[in-house]
């Protein structure tokens, strides 16, 4: 049973990388309260390289895409220690059955 092979490049996937300024915290501190970080529009990612922010929409797709790949990783650990068979579509740590199963620990 594959899925789709890849996540699903629908939309161009932007590289992104923490924002210098802010370091990825979306804000930085002013001096007595936090502040939306400019250089990044307040998402603490920039595009790699370039470090140009994100439009808005792109951003929001972009974010997602992330977002969505942490929750698949998530999953996956969760999913680690209870060995259900749900973990199938994530392929590198997929060795379904006899030989390459890290069946130990619990
Ligand atoms: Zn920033």
């Amino acid at each position: 049973m594959q899925k789709g092979q890849v996540l699903g490049f629908k939309r161009p996937r932007i590289e992104l990388e923490p924002c210098p300024t802010c370091k990825g915290k979306a804000v930085v501190k002013g001096l007595f309260y936090e502040l939306i970080c400019t250089a990044c529009n307040g998402s603490g990612w920039v595009i790699r390289g370039s470090r140009l922010v994100l439009s808005s929409d792109e951003l929001v797709t972009q974010l997602s895409f992330k977002l969505q790949q942490a929750q698949r990783e998530i999953e996956v650990l969760q999913q680690g220690s209870s060995m259900s068979g749900q973990s199938e579509y994530y392929q590198q740590n997929n060795r379904r059955g006899a030989g390459g199963t890290n069946f130990t620990g619990d």
